[in-house]
């Protein structure tokens, strides 16, 4: 995630990349750095404000009129300078930036054993694939060619050649803008990158590189080399906007960001979790909120796919609750890595000898500092108080880990893990509902009190959907097990209520769908978000996948859902009253 920007035309690189990196400072970094070239590639970067690295480096003392820049969110390696971006090949001749993780960059790195590499990123190997390719093809975009073709996982690339004044880019599963002027080409991650000078813009589509010169760009495919004609689109919203991606609020660009940034988690090297889960037989997930959330997803997910056995537990309770030793594997998740409650935990946990695990999405945080492993989710910065794709992505991570779990102990997971290679197309056909959804909610949501039930893997999906909507909405919802329903709780059932049954497959169905019987002849009314029908519901249906992976498909209907209820009740949705982000305080 995070950002990247280029730029190539007559005016001085380096000045209309600063400002692009400051427009794309919203999403967030850790790093920043640029590269200009001017008959030589000259790289300026380092950890730290986009204002206070370009001071210091002296970025806007670079000539040239070509360039690349970028903001970075770690996945791979430290937040220090060898590992911000630009990367160069061994011979200086390639810089790189990229957003995203290169998934196979390991492999790639063992095979190029003769090149020297810098730094601890996945990203640097790209620069030095291309410098072996070269060798090999003596043709630039060849060589990229063959490269790109090589480099598994997700990326937005953009590369600078100094014998070429072009610039390369390509994309898969992240965001990537050419900005059209005259006699000027720009790059971005998004459209806030550029629209000061231009408001004519392409999209590149996964599986696509460009090359621009100052007066054009020639777009083709990676697996074929095919040419692709696509003409410009008009940019017809404000720069503020446009930070939002074109859309009302961050929360909802979040949402739709989610193809992406779970593609991103699935791509994460899990391996070190994986072997610790196997060597403890006590293990714990802890989180607070929605990473609770995730931490309950965890039991159902290891236990279905690897027969093993985890708790996940409040870590606000932890302390009072666990019996903690050195026989013990603490897995706290947070997404900055600062929740207090969960650092509590980890700390009371690691005081009595506990190994302890994270899974973060801020690198550098105190939670990654105070675990002895942590898993990087990923995601870019999520600005809206509620929490949407970080969830989703910590999903992604317990999944893919429960998978990879369940393949050492020699379970057949293969089915669960080709659904899951297609999990971004599912969700993007959730999205497309998108209207749909917002009639729902728009015509539903109109009660006083809301019910999510579910049973099994979805039931932590229910608890998940109701505490979206009380978060943005400040309505009265409760997620509890179908099952659990009808011992008291049914009795509140009346016209004032609605339910949200997440329908799950199988006998699941069945049992939910009984359960539902219940509530309607109590006069309750009931949304179901389904793969097949329900009857006498009204009926959100999405693709019909195997139930492992519905709760990554089944997150995007009730975040959606709380959305459009939160914004037409006139909430402030991107700030709930009296939430923060992350919750420091006890
Ligand atoms: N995986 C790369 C890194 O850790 C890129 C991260 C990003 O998208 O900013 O450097």
């Amino acid at each position: 995630m995070c950002g990247i920007a280029g730029y190539i035309g007559k005016r001085k690189a380096s000045e209309i990349l600063l400002n692009s990196l400051r427009r794309l400072e919203y999403r967030g970094y850790d790093s920043c750095g640029i590269a200009v070239l001017n008959e030589k590639i000259e790289v300026r970067k380092d950890a730290g404000f986009v204002d206070e690295v370009s001071k210091k480096e002296r970025f806007t003392e670079l000539k040239g009129s070509i360039g690349i820049a970028h903001t970075r969110w770690a996945t791979h390696g430290n937040v220090c300078k060898e590992n911000a971006h630009p990367h160069l090949d061994c011979s200086g001749e390639i810089a790189v930036v990229h957003n995203g993780i290169i998934s196979n960059f390991r492999e790639l790195k063992e095979k190029l054993n003769n090149h020297k590499f810098r730094s601890e990123t996945d990203t640097e190997v790209v620069a030095h694939l291309i410098e072996d390719k070269l060798k090999k093809y003596k043709n630039f975009e060849k060589a990229f060619r063959e490269a790109l073709k090589e480099v598994k996982g997700t990326f937005a690339l953009a590369v600078l050649y100094s014998r070429e004044r072009k610039i390369y880019c390509a994309r898969k599963e992240s965001p990537l803008l050419i900005g059209v002027g005259k006699g000027e080409m720009f790059l971005g991650s998004d459209i806030s990158s550029f629209l000061e000078h231009t408001n004519l813009a392409v999209a590149l589509e996964d599986g696509e590189y460009a090359i621009l010169d100052e007066n054009s760009y020639y777009i083709r495919k990676i697996s074929s080399a095919e040419d692709v004609f696509r003409e410009p689109f008009k940019i017809d919203f404000s720069i503020e906007k446009a930070e939002k991606g074109g859309y009302a609020h961050y929360m909802l660009k979040e949402i739709f960001e989610q193809p992406e940034t779970v593609r991103n988690a699935l791509s994460v090297d899990v391996g070190e979790l994986v072997d610790l889960i196997d060597k403890y037989d006590r293990v714990i997930f802890t989180g607070a909120g929605t990473s609770l959330h995730a931490c309950m997803h965890a039991e159902y997910y290891f236990k279905r796919l690897a027969d093993k056995f985890v708790v996940a537990v409040d870590s606000s309770e932890l302390a009072e609750k666990c019996v903690v030793d050195k026989r013990t594997l603490v897995v706290g998740v947070t997404q900055s890595g600062e929740t207090y409650d969960t650092l509590s935990a980890m700390k009371f946990a690691k005081k009595r000898n506990a190994k302890i695990a994270s899974i973060v999405n801020v690198v550098g945080s105190t939670a990654t500092r105070l675990a002895d492993v942590s898993i990087l989710q990923g995601s870019g910065l999520e600005i809206a108080v509620c929490a949407t794709k970080t969830f989703t992505s910590q999903l992604a991570i317990i999944l893919k880990t429960a998978l990879e779990l369940g393949k050492i102990y020699g379970k057949d997971v293969s089915s669960v893990e080709r659904e899951l290679s297609n999990i971004s197309s599912y969700m993007r056909e959730v999205l497309r509902k998108d209207k749909e959804i917002k009639k729902v909610a728009e015509e539903n949501f109109t009660k006083e009190n809301y019910f999510y039930i579910a049973r099994g893997l979805l039931l932590p999906s229910a608890l998940e959907g109701a505490l979206k909507l009380k978060e943005i909405t400040y309505m009265h919802a409760e997620g509890m097990s179908a099952g659990l329903l009808k011992h008291g709780t049914i009795s509140l059932i009346d016209e004032r209520f609605l339910t949200i049954a997440l329908i799950g497959t199988g006998e699941n169905r069945k049992k939910v769908i009984s359960n539902i019987e219940e509530i309607k002849a109590r006069g309750g009314k009931v949304v179901a978000i389904t793969t097949k029908e329900a009857e006498n519901c009204i009926n959100i249906v999405v693709p019909d996948a195997r139930e492992e992976i519905l709760p990554l498909v089944y997150a995007p209907v009730y975040q959606l859902l709380a959305y459009y209820t939160a914004v037409k009740l006139g909430r402030n949705v991107d700030k709930p009253r009296a939430l923060a982000k992350s919750v420091t305080v006890e």
